[in-house]
């Protein structure tokens, strides 16, 4: 048993309304509401330039936001200095001190804090035990591996038992096979530790295998905020759809219950859809769940040209065409490239998103 100080009592972290605006106009953040869970990771997903990182700014206290409120553990901390919040981050480059060895760095946050020797030789024993770095404490930065590394910088985050870790692309320095490896990690020490945690990627893969909650951030708004597994079932957009498992958005358009695409040549009856009028629309499919054949009545389908094939390992990506538009569709035997392929996929594996991009209710 770990010499360990008592897992944290888990804490709400919430946001209401945010807006970062910054001088020179930018508005980072329009008006942000989140509610992540105590004790769960809430990881935030979202393309380049949408937030996330001034998100976790804010909430650190390294930003101020220019309107809103911020609460943790039910305290208003939106005008609480950085230093007090109880709040620890966890940043891509792990910003450690080159000159410090890898306890003096474990040590730094509680020497600043006055935390006694003894006490500070005990818990850095304990976290260096804890992230399996006890043999390497007497090295400098430029002496570890980059897993090693960012090993000690979640150390040091955690060394001051906080009650909410900010990680902002912890992993993305780290070669792919690595990544996978510290994320399994960090997933089990979360677990044991149970820290309330805000995390910031755009890889989809680390988010789908690490969120209790995920929201998906785009310019600055909340796009959808669910668990993985139902953002992934029902994304709440098409942007969603697009991002999260790059799913295929078709242009279509519903004329009384019937569902046309460009390349289909019947349309499908839909009976759940409005059967009155008629709507543009966008459908999703993702390349998962278009089979090879035509398929039967109920199905929808499509001939496309093959372009070209990706090994997944035990899987293809096939990259078609289907007039001017491109379709990805997962395979398990390979595929020639330049022919014709007809496959289709279930009424109930079909996304439909309005011509604002909303989800059609059914
Ligand atoms: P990435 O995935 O590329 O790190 P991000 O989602 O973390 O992006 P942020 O770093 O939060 O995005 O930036 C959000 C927006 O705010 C961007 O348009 C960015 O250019 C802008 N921004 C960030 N910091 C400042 C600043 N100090 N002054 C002006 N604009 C800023």
């Amino acid at each position: 048993p770990l010499a360990l100080p008592k897992p944290p009592n888990a804490v709400d972290v919430s946001c209401h309304n945010l807006v970062k605006r910054f001088p020179d106009g930018t508005v980072a953040l329009d008006d942000v509401t989140i509610e992540c869970p105590p004790g769960g990771i809430t990881v935030l997903l979202g393309p380049s330039g949408c937030g996330k990182t001034t998100l976790l700014r804010c909430v650190a206290g390294l930003e101020t936001q220019t309107t809103g409120t911020m609460s943790i553990g039910g305290r208003d901390v939106s005008a609480v200095d950085a230093g007090l919040r109880g709040v620890a981050m966890v940043f891509q480059n792990h910003a450690l001190y080159p000159d410090k060895t890898a306890e003096g760095n474990l040590a730094f946050p509680l020497r600043m804090a006055g935390v006694p020797k003894r006490e500070r030789a005990r818990r850095v024993a304990a976290i260096a035990e804890l992230l399996q770095i006890d043999g390497l404490l007497k090295r400098r930065p430029g002496q570890l591996s980059g897993g090693q590394r960012q090993r000690v910088g979640i150390g040091r985050a955690l060394i001051r038992e906080p009650d909410v870790l900010l990680m902002d692309e912890p992993f993305s320095s780290l070669d792919a096979e690595l990544r996978v490896e510290m994320r399994a990690e960090f997933l089990a020490l979360q677990r044991r530790l149970g820290m309330t945690t805000l995390y910031v990627t755009h890889d989809q893969a680390e988010a789908l295998s690490l969120a209790d909650r995920m929201v998906v951030l785009r310019a600055g708004r909340i796009e959808q905020a669910t668990s993985a597994e139902e953002m992934f079932r029902r994304p709440a957009t098409s942007f969603v759809a697009g991002f999260l498992g790059g799913m295929n958005l078709l242009a279509g358009t519903l004329d009384d219950g019937t569902l046309r695409v460009p390349g289909h040549p019947h349309g499908l009856r839909l009976p759940a859809l409005p059967a009155n009028g008629s709507q543009n629309l966008t459908l999703g499919v993702r390349p998962e769940d278009l089979k090879p054949g035509p398929g039967g009545p109920d199905d929808l389908s499509f001939e496309i040209t093959t372009m070209l094939t990706e090994l997944l390992g035990r899987e293809r990506l096939v990259h078609g065409h289907l007039g001017d538009r491109r379709l990805k569709v997962r395979v398990h035997a390979d595929v020639p490239v330049g022919e014709r392929l007809t496959v289709h996929a279930a009424a109930a594996d079909l996304h439909l998103f309005d011509h604002d991009g909303a989800r059609l209710p059914g």
